[in-house]
């Protein structure tokens, strides 16, 4: 399990260090069902990487009102753990869960005061 929970951590703060979701999951999914709840299981194939954010706060590592470094920053999808496309600059669309962000001229995205 540990090992599944230092993989959540580090695909939340630092996603481009890891693989995405979809390969890790790929690889894991069967240790995940053998050393996670049955609830916690369904909460990571479904919610994905959004699922591991809430199992990291609800062990106290993460605040609850924890807000996923912008996409714009990570290239990574804060919600699925996938990698995003930048359109034009301006939008981060991701090509899993179809999350977009936008980016506000004048501010930086993520920044704080964002
Ligand atoms: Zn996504």
């Amino acid at each position: 399990m540990d090992e599944c929970l230092d993989y959540f951590r580090k695909a939340i703060a630092d996603p481009q260090s890891v693989p995405p979701w979809s390969e890790w999951w790929a690889a894991n999914a069967d240790l995940v069902e053998r050393t996670f709840p049955l609830v916690d299981y369904v909460r990571l194939k479904h919610r994905k990487l959004l699922g591991a954010r809430q199992i990291l706060q609800y062990r106290g590592e993460f605040p609850e009102d924890y807000e996923p470094r912008s996409a714009f920053v990570t290239g990574s999808c804060g919600q699925c753990g996938e990698r995003v496309e930048i359109v034009g600059g301006t939008h981060v669309i991701c090509p899993v869960c179809g999350g977009t962000e936008e980016r506000h001229v004048g501010k930086p995205a993520g920044g704080p005061g964002a």
